[in-house]
């Protein structure tokens, strides 16, 4: 991508009010626009980032099993009335009336229509157990607080499965936080899992996976050990069990929530399958990481004074290339790495602005790396790679084009 081709709108909103880190970053670097409180939309770079992050957890997903569909987002409110949950969220959901004077709603979360969705369809134990997730957008009428971290839309990853037994709904609900764990890891986020319902008799029925954070809005207590993700809500505990290391009191963002449902709402779906005798109850789980919520806590968790440091894994480009001057040698090189590594990777800075805005920019998007092109180049012939970090490496075209292409 050309940088005189991207479009980037960057919002003056960041620098005239007070706001959490990554919001600010998030506006200034033009990853998203604010029309409105609690609502976002995604600039190409933006979108970029949440289709790394929707590719990363589609890709885990598919590899256990999980099938994805897509239910809409608009509902109607006779499933939510049937399993008790239109009172339950009332002020959060946002709820009207359509033309026919019907009752409706927008999703915050779909165990009623997934339950709706397989009913009277997986009747065979034969059937079962069945994994299925989407990746889409959810609406919660909450006060909006923290730019992205609290939204009125927010995309959701949410899996559901269903199962014949508790010993099925355990396989894959350790098959599911294998997976979470391999996602996060891949997302480059330092995470924390916890119990969040300690008191659960005979094995945990929930997890949470939250994101240490001084701006989150839950609080737990964690071990900062490498490789460690041992996290409670016992703030009595002050070592962690599993590896020894003195654990750490902070705010946190939750990210995931990995939860064993049971029948609480196969009972009032009347969601059953048939047996020898009659008819027994789907046992469901629930499966949900927070989508759009990762940028900001990515964002909280990495970023300087220059501006975002964006994985690799996520980056809306994982090059920037930035030619010093307009010597031909190097305009050609510039546009031999932009054509072979692909336009999809590489933001080459053309165009007529100042280097040191150049550098400033690449660094505020937060690409992890910038090839520049200047007298190096021309006196031996080198790529230098500037790294985020400040590191840096130099290339032969040959071995640059191996690493990178
Ligand atoms: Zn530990």
């Amino acid at each position: 991508m050309r940088r005189t081709d991207l479009f980037v709108p960057t919002s003056k909103e960041a620098e005239s009010s007070a706001q959490v880190r990554s919001a600010e970053l998030a506006l200034r670097s033009g990853l998203v626009d604010h029309p409105g409180a609690g609502i976002f939309s995604y600039s190409p770079t933006g979108e970029r980032v949440r289709k790394n992050i929707s590719d990363i957890i589609r890709e885990k997903m598919n590899d256990i099993g999980a099938q994805e569909v897509s239910l809409p987002g608009l509902q109607y409110a006779d499933i939510w009335r049937k399993s008790g949950r239109w009172e339950e969220f009332e002020g959060e959901m946002f709820t009207f009336q359509n033309r026919e004077g019907k009752d409706m709603c927008l999703a915050t979360t779909h165990e009623e229509p997934m339950a709706g969705l397989v009913r009277e369809r997986v009747r065979s134990p034969k059937n079962m157990p069945l994994v299925l997730y989407q990746i889409g957008e959810k609406y919660r009428d909450d006060h909006p607080r923290n730019g992205l971290l609290r939204a009125k839309q927010f995309t959701m990853k949410d899996a559901y499965s269903f199962t014949t037994d508790e010993a099925a709904l355990d396989e894959i609900y350790q098959e599911m936080r294998a997976a979470y764990i391999e996602i996060f890891d891949e997302l480059g986020v330092e995470y924390a899992i916890v119990d969040a319902d300690p008191s659960s008799m005979g094995g945990t029925a929930s997890e949470e996976f939250q994101a240490p954070a001084e701006v989150g809005s839950d609080e737990m207590a964690y071990c900062p050990g490498d490789d460690c993700h041992f996290g409670t809500l016992d703030f009595d505990v002050d070592v962690c069990p599993e590896c020894g290391t003195d654990l750490v009191e902070t705010n946190s963002i939750e990210l995931g929530h990995i939860f064993k449902l049971g029948t609480r709402y196969s009972d009032p779906m009347d969601l059953t399958y048939d047996t020898e005798s009659g008819q027994e109850e789907v046992i469901m789980g629930s499966y949900g990481i927070g989508v759009s919520r990762l940028i900001p806590a990515l964002i909280e968790q990495r970023n300087d004074e220059n501006g975002i440091i964006w994985p690799e894994s996520v980056a809306p480009f994982s090059l920037s290339v930035v030619p010093l001057n307009e010597d031909p040698e190097i305009i050609e090189m510039a546009e031999e790495i932009h054509d072979r590594v692909g336009s999809e990777e590489v933001l080459l800075f053309d165009g007529d602005t100042a280097i040191g805005e150049k550098f400033a920019e690449s660094d505020l998007i937060g690409v992890p790396a910038k090839v520049i092109l200047g007298n190096t180049f021309l006196e031996d012939g080198e790529l230098e790679v500037e790294f985020r970090d400040g590191g840096r490496e130099y290339y032969e075209p040959a071995d640059f084009f191996e690493t990178y292409a």
